[in-house]
């Protein structure tokens, strides 16, 4: 048999396509001069899966620098090792509505949030380190770790950031007036300058993403990297601040948390299903990768990805109920994951279905539930007790202890 090759990678490929044959116009960053000797043709997509599967189309090993992306994962690590109080003492968690350079200070003085460079500068200030380069180091094997592989940094880069940087350093001592930045500017933005220069591919920008998606375990390496809390909170804001001053756009259309860098990368996240990395180095007019921007419309249009589109209704939790008048018995045949919804329909035809027969005991039989959550398991164990004490038997068949409400 020929090798099958793989249906996502070809679904991506397509993608490639269909936004290189349409009108898409951007221009290479040009701050600094490496930037534009970027390849504007070079197009690539990646996806990694919560399963630790990657699937790549195009230019999918060509590196290219992170950027703003970074501002994302620098804060999940900001908050791993404070916790949220202490950094939101800092920084806010309001989009800006701004552009990502400007000065967007709250009444508290705080940066309005940690997408922003004045919001990103103060949560770099917060990665320990005695020194810029012990803190960079810090930052680059915690981004490491979320990609799965050792990332580096490009020096080149790093250090016409820093030449030509005096408004990120003007943010920065701006910060430093209103108390939100501790430490020196330079300690800070010297961190922060070569954190926006590791190179990536769009695979590690996939994983990196897939690690949020999947509850802050990097699904290729199985390592925890930060805590399920914290990868939430990350996702929030990337859905509110992301994509620049067009974050509200982005939600409204494409529906997913994302965030994107002026090297041209992409990261976005489907939560609880994967990670993708688009590159394409032409920017639209706020900043995004113009045809980055093209791609992840089209597949969030074509995977049915938008996080607030539910067209398809969930299959009943109850396979069949079975009334036996003789002993009085109700028995419910439940399947699937019991999550919210579905505790809420059993619990529902259950109530209705005792009570309009009359019957004396509920039998749940759970052979065939895959699993069940945390607030299933709440819902149903208050059912159990109200049968119970209405006088009637609950018998769970629960082989497997699948379903466990106790
Ligand atoms: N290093 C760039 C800066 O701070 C990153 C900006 C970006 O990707 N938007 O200006």
């Amino acid at each position: 048999m020929a090798a099958l090759g793989n249906p996502v990678s070809r679904a991506f490929a397509r993608v490639l396509a269909d936004v290189r044959a349409g009108d898409h116009p951007g221009r290479l960053a040009d701050y600094i001069p490496e930037l534009a000797k970027a390849d504007p043709d070079a197009f690539a997509l990646s996806a990694a899966s919560v399963s630790g599967h990657t699937y790549a189309a195009g230019d999918s090993t060509v590196p290219f620098t992170i950027q703003s992306i970074s501002k994302a994962f620098v804060y999940a690590l900001a908050l791993a090792e404070h916790g949220v109080a202490a950094v939101t003492a800092r920084v806010g968690v309001e989009p800006s509505g701004e552009a990502f350079n400007a000065i967007s200070f709250d009444a508290q003085g705080r940066p309005a949030n940690p997408m922003i460079n004045a919001g990103a500068i103060v949560t770099t200030s917060l990665i320990a380190g005695a020194t810029a380069d012990e803190r960079f180091e810090r930052i680059r094997r915690g981004l490491s770790a979320f990609a799965g592989r050792e990332l580096r940094c490009d020096e080149a880069v790093a250090a016409s950031e820093s030449a030509t940087g005096d408004r990120n350093r003007a943010l920065a001592m701006l910060a430093r007036s209103s108390g939100a930045l501790d430490g020196t500017v330079d300690d800070a933005v010297e961190a922060y300058f070569r954190q926006c220069a590791l190179l990536v591919d769009t695979t590690d920008l996939a994983v990196m993403g897939a690690t949020l998606a999947n509850d802050g375990v990097n699904p290729v390496t199985d390592r925890r990297i930060v805590p399920s809390i914290v990868a939430r909170d990350t996702l929030s804001l990337m859905s509110s601040c992301g994509m620049y001053d067009r974050s509200g756009q982005w939600l409204f259309d494409v529906g997913l948390p994302a965030k994107s860098g002026v090297g041209g990368g992409i990261v976005a996240v489907a939560p609880g299903e994967y990670g993708i990395g688009v590159f394409s180095a032409p920017l639209d007019a706020v900043g995004n990768s113009a045809r980055g921007v093209a791609a992840l419309r089209m597949l969030s249009e074509g995977f049915g990805l938008h996080l607030f589109r539910h067209p398809d209704r969930p299959v009943s939790p109850v396979q069949a109920v079975e009334i036996d008048a003789r002993t009085e018995t109700v028995t419910m045949r439940l399947r699937g994951v019991v999550d919210f919804v579905a505790a809420e329909q059993i619990a529902y035809q259950a109530a209705e279905t005792m009570d309009a027969t009359g019957s004396r005991t509920l039998v749940l039989d759970a052979a065939d539930v895959a699993a069940s959550t945390r607030v299933a398991a709440l819902l149903l164990g208050d059912l159990f007790a109200h049968v119970r004490e209405a006088g009637a038997d609950i018998v769970v068949v629960d082989p497997e202890g699948t379903l466990d409400p106790s």
